[in-house]
């Protein structure tokens, strides 16, 4: 079950938002509704202001005010929909304030409710409390829909950039240390292919610490190379996403469970190492230099456990 909430509605809360705060220097709050869509996803959309007090820190909506909004939006969109209350910061943090999570539990008549604090920077906190069968309030990912970018900046960029391309070629050689931009000659590679492999070799062996894995293993082939690389980027990306908040723990270690699952199906001799929350929060984060390396299980540390 995802979160999805639309272009426009998002523009319009922060405009709301960015309007109050230029006005009133306050915060603004109001609703909007929620459905789910075939798939079982959610999608927020309609957000409205109703009639209220703002200041800096708080808002308060009139009851009569709130009451009204919740008759006329059953009868607009039927009665299979849900709330979501959502308000701005100003220019402040997109937290929970205690009166926030007070606030919250106005809402606790039903089983679950979704919140959604923004700020005028366009940071948001997208968060459910769910009250029945346990208390707990988590962040969740709500994303926005219909993020298109103009074909003018996409053809900007297709123009102006490049990405150097790696290319190993499958060979059922094994490579030692320094023998991999060594292969290409008299084999029928161009020198193109040469120097991607050996920039590649090279980038490699410095971003990762392969100087470190070569020392232990023997031999590894271009192959198990690539596979090598494809899982530090996926642990790279997996841990910025964490270090960033953008994603929890539990979808972190959902996330290389089922990597390994399929590194072990493709008879990988790599996984990644599943660990604690506590591990994993001392290995990332802003203070602390972490090594994607350092996350993979080489399964063991000689040359028999790299298999072709
Ligand atoms: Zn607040």
């Amino acid at each position: 079950m995802e979160f999805y909430i639309t272009k426009k509605a998002w523009k319009k809360v922060i405009d709301y938002a960015q309007a109050s705060y230029n006005k009133f220097s306050s915060e603004i709050g109001g609703f909007m509704i929620m459905k789910q869509d075939k798939e079982g996803d959610y999608i927020l959309s309609e957000p409205e202001i109703l009639k209220q007090t703002v200041t800096g820190g708080t808002t308060e909506m009139e009851k009569e005010e709130v009451a009204d909004y919740y008759v006329k939006a059953a009868e607009k969109h039927g009665n299979d929909i849900r709330f979501v209350w959502w308000h701005s910061h100003a220019n402040m943090k997109a937290f929970w304030s205690g009166t926030d999570t007070s606030t919250m539990e106005e809402y606790s008549g039903s089983d679950w409710a979704a919140f959604l604090v923004v700020n005028i920077k366009g940071e948001h906190k997208f968060s459910v409390k769910m009250w029945k069968p346990i208390n707990v309030l988590e962040d969740v990912e709500l994303n926005i829909l219909g993020q298109t970018v103009p074909k003018s900046i996409t053809d900007e960029v297709e123009k102006l950039c490049s990405k150097p391309e790696i290319q190993i070629h499958t060979t059922t050689r094994q490579y030692g240390r320094n023998q991999l931009a060594l292969a290409g000659m008299g084999s029928g590679w161009s020198m193109q292919d040469q120097l991607e492999v050996q920039s590649y070799n090279d980038g490699y062996s410095g971003a990762y610490g392969l100087n470190n894995l070569y020392s232990d293993v023997e031999n590894i082939n271009p192959d198990e190379l690539k596979i090598l690389k494809e899982i530090s980027d996926a642990i790279e990306e997996l841990n910025d996403n964490y270090t960033e908040g953008t994603i929890n723990y539990k979808k972190w270690i959902s996330s290389v469970k089922s990597l390994n699952r399929n590194l072990k199906k493709d008879k990988v001799s790599f996984s990644i190492y599943e660990v604690t929350k506590n591990k994993l929060d001392n290995h990332v984060g802003n203070y602390t230099m972490y090594d994607a390396k350092n996350f993979v299980n080489y399964g063991g540390n000689n040359e028999s456990n790299i298999k072709v």
